[in-house]
């Protein structure tokens, strides 16, 4: 009798473990909580740590990368998340004082990547459909890592990247040159390395929609000029970002006021739909916006990712042929031919095995490479695991989104 009981007993645990198992969603912990992100003296290491810990932790469905490097030498670093052809470029501080922008982008990048996970459904949004098939986000929590570190080590007002530049008005719209001590457009358009990764990283992914974080006043620009379809599709998308936030549009006239932005650059050049969301109250800031805030920043701001997905979803004029991006761990290029298939083989151009390997080709490299590639329309081609095994490379394919991924 005893042993029954002590059978039915063990019986009953086992039901409650798998059930409770069934239920229980995966449980990350990370090395810092996003508030001691906040606080710390080193963001940008702070911040490098936690996107890293996102990308092994959801290594499925992410891909991390450094779109370059500041001008003392720190690493620009996208995550990426998702695998669908549609691909939407959040990032945040431009200016060091508004890095609460950063804490806000690696809450959304987890909020989606925890979703996804656990198979939610949010927003009427079937997270694992979007990831799998439909949109990729392009994360970059820091654009000017250099600056937010002086800000946080006892500059608080701190607005420019290390050559104090404002990179908010380095871009190339309608830019001019003005520099006084309080403000600096740079010595050229694009002349910071910071502006000049963000352009090769817009140019190269071809993004679908942008959005770049800023602080403050609880208002949204979305405005630069744009006439007729543009203007009608780009103020649809800033309607759905005004009713998610509860923020205000920036009015339409006298857009010129302030030029040569990230956003008015990718609205006039890329013509793309791009926004700029200023989080935190409003007013404008002397310094960064006080922690007590983010609670309510982040319920207005967590769905905007999905948001934004579902309306590009709808869009049924697209911005073109998408060029094969080929992305690898530490710089991204275009192949400057597709990848060709035939007979169940993939063949990349020569020319571009070539460009990705230039720095490091032997000359039995060089004449495995002869020996194996083939003609086809008048260029060498060569199979992608031949490629692969003469330097030695993994790699994975994504036949959906045409890239491949190099480890
Ligand atoms: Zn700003």
């Amino acid at each position: 009798m005893v042993r029954k009981i002590n059978i039915s007993i063990l019986l009953i645990l086992f039901i409650l473990s798998s059930f409770s198992s069934f239920a229980a969603e995966t449980e990350i912990t990370y090395s810092k909580t996003l508030q001691q992100i906040y606080n710390s003296k080193n963001v940008y290491t702070d911040t490098q740590t936690r996107l890293n810990e996102l990308n092994k932790n959801y290594s499925n469905i992410t891909y991390l990368f450094t779109a370059g490097k500041s001008v003392q030498n720190r690493d620009l670093t996208v995550l990426k998340v998702g695998k669908g052809p549609k691909k939407i470029f959040i990032n945040a501080s431009h200016h060091p004082r508004e890095y609460m922008g950063t804490i806000l982008t690696l809450n959304q990048a987890q909020y989606i990547l925890e979703a996804y996970s656990n198979n939610k459904i949010i927003d009427g949004c079937n997270i694992k459909q979007l990831l799998d098939n439909e949109v990729s986000f392009y994360f970059m929590p820091l654009v000017n890592p250099d600056g937010v570190q002086i800000c946080v080590n006892g500059s608080p007002a701190y607005y420019f990247n290390a050559n104090k530049v404002d990179l908010n008005h380095n871009c190339a719209a309608d830019w001019t040159k003005r520099i006084t001590s309080t403000y600096s457009t740079g010595t050229s358009p694009f002349s910071e390395p910071e502006t000049k990764a963000v352009k090769y990283l817009c140019e190269t992914v071809e993004f679908d929609l942008t959005i770049a974080y800023h602080a403050a006043g609880d208002i949204i620009y979305w405005y630069y000029g744009q006439q007729g379809a543009a203007k009608t599709r780009d103020l649809a998308y800033a309607n759905i970002l005004k009713d998610t936030t509860g923020y205000s549009l920036v009015s339409t006239s006298n857009y010129k006021s302030s030029t040569s932005g990230f956003k008015d650059w990718c609205v006039q050049t890329l013509k793309i739909p791009s926004f700029t969301i200023e989080i935190g109250g409003k007013r404008g800031i002397t310094k960064p916006i006080e922690w007590s805030l983010y609670n309510s920043i982040w319920e207005k701001n967590k769905l905007v990712p999905l948001r934004m997905s579902k309306q590009l979803l709808k869009q049924t004029q697209f911005n073109g042929d998408k060029k094969t991006a080929l992305i690898y761990k530490n710089s991204l290029v275009h192949l400057s031919k597709d990848i060709l298939k035939q007979d169940k083989k993939n063949y990349i151009s020569v020319r571009d095995a070539k460009i990705l390997t230039s720095n490091s080709i032997t000359e039995t490299q060089q004449y495995k490479l002869k020996m194996y590639s083939l003609t086809i329309n008048n260029t060498y081609y060569i199979d992608i695991d031949y490629f692969k095994n003469i330097f030695n490379l993994k790699y994975t394919y994504d036949e959906f989104t045409n890239t491949i991924y190099l480890e």
